[in-house]
């Protein structure tokens, strides 16, 4: 509105002052009027146009996610492996083999709270009884990391937003799989990471033996306090994970 009045008056004081340069007559009463009211104008259009830019400037910020609080210490964290050798690691992104194509992780190493290494490891130990164990995709992810993923590939389906952090950059989720307690590979339906409709839980046209190795990996790791996402069969979070900070911190590699 502010704007459609300015352009008004500029064109009317341009009118004025052409057609009184032409004709050869000093500005009316009238004319300085409007000069004056159209320069008071033009100030409060800045006015209205800074306060704009400023306010452009806090959701930047907002979605930047500088409202989000990342701690880089490693309070509570343990890496598995020091609590349990009864694991397999298979740490796809400490390789080149995932959907990033990037190696993103200096080592493959699985720190989680030190409360999910003890439920995992009462899963894992249940499962063992059954002839397999858990192995290891992806556990405690740095927030950094997050930010990185959400860059190369922003769906919210698949990668949480950095606005919000993953429940991986807790130290509170796990991307898992089954394997044979000797080793040998377990029937999943698809890789990790498979972005489609055939890793849903809720999709049942697979083989029987399949959705049997889904629903034994799925009971199990309920009945210790995990609980599964729609999208991902590999993906379970622990129960209060929220009372965990995002965190940011980087293992040493040996
Ligand atoms: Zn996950």
């Amino acid at each position: 509105m502010i704007k459609g009045k300015l352009i008004l008056l500029i064109f009317y004081v341009l009118f004025f002052s052409c057609s009184e340069a032409k004709i050869g007559y000093e500005p009316t009463a009238q004319t300085i009027a409007l000069i004056e009211k159209s320069k008071t104008l033009q100030l409060r259009g800045e006015k209205v146009e800074q306060s704009m830019l400023r306010k452009k400037d806090s959701i930047v910020m907002l979605i930047g996610g500088s409202s989000i609080e990342v701690t880089s210490d490693d309070k509570d964290f343990v890496n598995i492996e020091s609590m349990s050798n009864e694991f397999i690691l298979d740490m796809k992104y400490a390789t080149s083999n995932n959907f990033l194509k990037e190696k993103v992780y200096s080592c493959a190493k699985c720190f989680v709270r030190k409360e999910v290494a003890e439920a995992l490891i009462k899963a894992n130990n249940e499962l063992l009884t059954q002839g397999y164990r858990i192995k290891f995709f992806d556990c405690y992810r740095p927030y950094s990391v997050q930010k990185k993923m959400w860059k190369i590939f922003p769906n919210p389906g698949y990668v949480a937003d950095p606005k919000g952090g993953s429940i991986h950059n807790r130290g509170a989720a796990v991307d898992i799989s089954l394997v044979r307690s000797g080793g040998g590979h377990v029937d999943m339906g698809t890789k990790f990471d498979h972005f489609g409709k055939e890793a849903h839980h809720s999709y049942r046209s697979l083989s029987p033996t399949v959705l049997g190795h889904r629903k034994l990996l799925k009971e199990t790791m309920q009945k210790y306090g995990f609980k599964t996402i729609r999208t991902e069969w590999w993906h379970y979070n622990f129960k209060g994970n929220t009372k965990y900070e995002i965190s940011d911190f980087s293992w040493k590699c040996d």
